[in-house]
């Protein structure tokens, strides 16, 4: 197949294609990419532009290019860089986004065993969505991790049997060492992965302080109790009750503005924190009211009704403001709307 229009491989090719027996639309395609990766590179850019490719009667993977400070950081030689990237990978990520509005962010993980059972089918799945994203946990020489992200570009050459990877390596350490560190402390509920007490705790620190230098004119907290939730649990079971705080999780969040903050305080009680008061903080409560009220949370074909009751504070109507004073207004008033026969907000009178 090859023929004098070949292109003449680039100098330090360590690749298989541009001196194999490929049909030409395959070696100018790579040849094309190998010089606009290079390109990239020379202008400094942080991200690492690379091509790999591979034979659909083969396992493995191969570079036909990849930049040298990717081998550099692997501790490895320019033509080993897909064997050092495999033993290195510790983990592998994949973020969706999932639930109603795509509302929240699902991780899935793959670790190294589950991953080398699994190449095949990812490189499959890369081939029919034409495009790969995902990040990927490495172990570097002298024990220091790292997270590179892998976005790519997966073109087939049928005629050839052979798929091309172009994409680019970013890493995202910081990043995700940041997020791995708030999952380590704790800071987010398990069942319905919102903020806990222990973030509500910290934003009403900065929420205070900034309201004590005159930073906010006012700002808000909501405590916001599911109705009669022992008798969705006695009714239906427990995991019926967990399916129902974890929807209703999901129908807060989509709800809520970006600046505000809906949390789990505890059990079937949540709180909500947000900038303001009086009549656009009680019309927030009313909208979050109202979407967990008016939805329908289907668990094993029953369809299940729930509501909640919320009691608003903000700070100025606190004589001296403290987390405990705000929390304890809050509550108070949450019992009144319990008292005046729930599913309700209550304010100041
Ligand atoms: P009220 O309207 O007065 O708030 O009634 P209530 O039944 O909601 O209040 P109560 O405090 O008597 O009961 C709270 C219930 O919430 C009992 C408890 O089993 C349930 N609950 C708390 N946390 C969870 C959880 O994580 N999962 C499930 N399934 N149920 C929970
Ligand atoms: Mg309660
Ligand atoms: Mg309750």
């Amino acid at each position: 197949m090859t023929t004098d229009s070949s292109p003449l491989p680039p100098e330090n090719y360590n690749g298989r294609i541009l001196t194999g027996n490929y049909s030409d639309t395959l070696k100018k395609r790579v040849s094309e990419l190998i010089s606009s990766s290079r390109s990239i590179e020379q202008t400094g850019s942080p991200v690492s532009h690379y091509l790999a490719a591979w034979h659909e009667n083969e396992n493995v993977i191969w570079y036909e290019y990849v930049p040298h400070k990717v081998a550099a950081l692997l501790g490895c030689q320019d033509d080993d860089v897909a064997a050092a990237f495999r033993n290195a990978v510790l983990d592998r990520r994949v973020y969706r986004y999932v639930g109603f509005h795509e509302s929240k962010i699902a991780e899935e993980v793959l670790n190294r065993q589950q991953l080398s059972g699994l190449r095949q089918d990812l490189r499959e799945e890369g081939k029919e969505k034409g495009r790969v994203e995902a990040v990927y946990k490495i172990i570097l020489p002298e024990n220091r991790t790292a997270w590179l992200k892998d976005q790519a570009r997966v073109e087939n050459y049928s005629n050839d049997k052979v798929c091309l990877s172009f994409g680019c390596l970013t890493d995202v350490s910081k990043e995700m060492e940041q997020k791995d560190l708030l999952e380590r402390i704790g800071y987010f509920d398990q069942l319905t992965r919102l903020p806990n007490r222990a973030i509500m705790d910290r934003l009403m620190d900065v929420k205070i302080g900034e309201f004590e230098r005159g930073y906010t004119k006012d700002f808000s907290l909501l405590m916001i109790d599911a109705d009669y939730f022992k008798s969705v649990n006695d009714t239906y079971g427990h995991l019926a009750g967990d399916f129902v705080l974890q929807s209703m999780a999901e129908i807060m969040s989509a709800t809520k503005r970006k600046e505000d903050e809906i949390g789990r305080y505890g059990g079937e009680e949540f709180y909500g924190l947000c900038q303001g008061s009086g009549k656009s903080v009680r019309l927030f409560a009313e909208r979050l009211r109202k979407a967990i009220s008016s939805h329908k949370y289907t668990y094993k074909n029953h369809d299940i009704k729930v509501t909640v009751s919320i009691g608003i504070a903000s700070a100025r109507e606190v004589e001296k403001i403290s987390k405990e004073s705000l929390i304890q207004m809050a509550d108070q008033r949450l019992y009144k709307a319990k008292e005046k026969g729930r599913n309700q907000v209550v304010t100041a009178s």
